[in-house]
């Protein structure tokens, strides 16, 4: 007999096979010995009868449900332990597999000794009687709760991953498209639908300081949230804005709920600042409601802690765009308006008028150009000094403002005269503006430092294009001539230049 080295020489285990060994030879095991190697087998073992009735189980198995429960339920132990939710499915795929003498393969749960419920798996096979008939089944059950939950954990981390791919995909596509906006408010409906599919189940606003930053105005909304979100709110009524960083409120802080929110409001949201370069220039705001209405955030907390790094995501790349879009106006607006009057400046005028004189040729419409003046202003700068006197310059530009359409366009031309130049307004329109604003001129008596100033008038000199001037200078100039012949005929007047 050949013995492997290292394995004892009377051990019947480990005796190598050979080839001329015939097979009942290599088991040299009698029915006993066999019988206490699947007892004591290091796996749950059971056999049943041609009726599918239990007929042996090993220790291993017994002491999985529980010595206990074997004492309780005797043959019955196995029934017992099932997880009532599985146990007519199991009945029935064990019932096939019966009439089938099939091998089969099944998961259920089963209670350990511990009443622990696990996932366990079986394993049968059919098995014959030394007639050859069928028998029964033997089979082993793992313990294979591990390993599912493992699986799970592998499931959910891939669906994290996917759901994250997903976002980072949306919030890609946002900057995208924040970079390509030119002004601010070609952000709201970039932001709006980007919004609603970052945050499909989460409905919410975005809050952007006004220029005064007094208040925050509701500039996006997106989602259906049951209740409308407040259409302005001030920076006091918001812990997040107060403390600079993201705020939440669920069942387990209630108390905490910022104003803005509602009186006695019962509803999960999240608030965060959006800013930028230590900046803050507004609020994002989130519903998170359950499906099944309030609950705390502790009953989803991966959900919804990857909730909260999208939002800070997105409040972050939302702060980016704005603070650099905010600048960008800051500087067009610096680059074409005039600081004391915010007017536009000379040279924007000058642009203006170009482009309108040559549409106005090009389409055969009329177009107005007011020149005005200031009369006797140095009088008023000598005698209440040269801050009064920026005063009047300033509500004299906000009486231009009010006095115009939006398409018209007023610009500081330089000291107290003033350019405004009306599109497509008949030579009777635009003597009929000058007449009014010269009239709102001098009609506004001003109080500056409680000191009341004397009468402020104007004086106006009126161009249309239907004169047939040959460029805009030539415009200008005819504007400015007629304003000097209302100067000559007493000023506070308008005067229309000669054709
Ligand atoms: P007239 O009725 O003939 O127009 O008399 P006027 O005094 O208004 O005429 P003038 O053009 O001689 O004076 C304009 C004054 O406007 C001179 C200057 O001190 C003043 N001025 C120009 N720019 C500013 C400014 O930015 N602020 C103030 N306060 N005054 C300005
Ligand atoms: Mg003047
Ligand atoms: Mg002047």
């Amino acid at each position: 007999m050949n013995t492997s080295p290292g394995t004892p020489a009377n051990s019947v285990f480990f005796q190598a096979a050979t080839d001329e060994q015939p097979v009942e030879q290599r088991m040299p095991l009698d029915r006993v010995e066999f019988r206490t190697v699947i007892e004591d087998a290091p796996v749950m073992l059971w056999l049943t009868d041609a009726t599918g009735k239990i007929v042996f189980t090993n220790t291993r198995w017994k002491n999985f449900v529980g010595s206990d429960s074997f004492a309780v339920h005797g043959d019955n132990v196995w029934i017992e332990a099932l997880h009532p939710d599985d146990r007519s499915r199991v009945f029935a795929d064990f019932e096939t597999a019966f009439r089938a003498h099939r091998p089969f393969q099944m998961e259920y749960r089963l209670k350990r000794w511990d009443s622990e419920w696990r996932h366990v798996m079986d394993t049968g096979e059919p098995y014959l009687s030394p007639e050859g008939a069928f028998a029964g089944f033997i089979g082993s059950s793992t313990d294979i709760t591990e390993h599912k939950r493992f699986e799970e954990e592998l499931k959910r981390s891939h669906a994290d991953l996917t759901r994250h791919n997903r976002d980072m995909g949306w919030i890609n596509q946002l900057n995208s498209y924040l970079q390509a906006c030119r002004t601010l408010q070609e952000t709201y409906p970039v932001i709006r639908h980007f919004a609603g599919q970052i945050f499909p189940t989460s409905p919410g606003t975005l809050y952007l300081f006004n220029e005064t930053k007094s208040l925050l105005e509701n500039v996006v909304t997106w989602g259906a949230p049951e209740r409308a979100d407040a259409l302005v709110l001030s920076p006091d009524d918001c812990w997040a804005l107060r403390q600079g960083k993201l705020h939440e409120v669920d069942a387990s802080n209630r108390a905490l709920s910022c104003q803005h929110a509602g009186e006695g409001a019962v509803r999960n949201y999240v608030c965060v600042p959006v800013a930028a370069q230590g900046e803050i220039v507004g609020l994002l705001h989130l519903h998170v409601e359950g499906a099944d209405g309030p609950q705390t955030f502790d009953d989803h907390p991966i959900e919804h802690a990857s909730l909260l790094r999208l939002v800070s995501v997105t409040a972050d790349s939302l702060g980016l765009s704005i603070v650099s879009l905010k600048l960008r106006e800051a500087l067009e607006s610096q680059s074409v308006r005039d600081p004391l009057t915010g007017l536009y400046n000379r040279r924007h005028m000058e642009e203006s008028l170009d482009r309108e004189f040559a549409r106005a040729h090009r389409t055969h419409s009329s177009l107005g150009v007011i020149m005005l003046d200031l009369d006797h202003f140095k009088r008023l700068n000598d005698e209440y000094g040269h801050d009064a006197g920026d005063f009047v310059l300033r509500e004299t530009a906000q009486r231009l403002r009010d006095a115009l359409r939006g398409s018209d366009i007023a610009c500081r031309y330089g000291g107290e005269e003033f350019v405004l130049i009306l599109p497509d307004a008949s030579p009777a329109e635009v003597l009929k503006k000058a007449e009014s604003i010269r009239l709102a001129i001098g009609d506004q008596s001003f109080l500056y430092q409680s000191k009341p100033l004397p009468d402020i008038s104007a004086s106006l000199g009126i161009a249309s294009l239907c004169d047939g001037y040959e460029d805009t200078d030539e415009m200008l100039r005819a504007a400015d001539g007629a304003l000097y012949a209302a100067k000559r005929s007493g000023r506070n007047k308008v005067a229309v230049a000669d054709v």
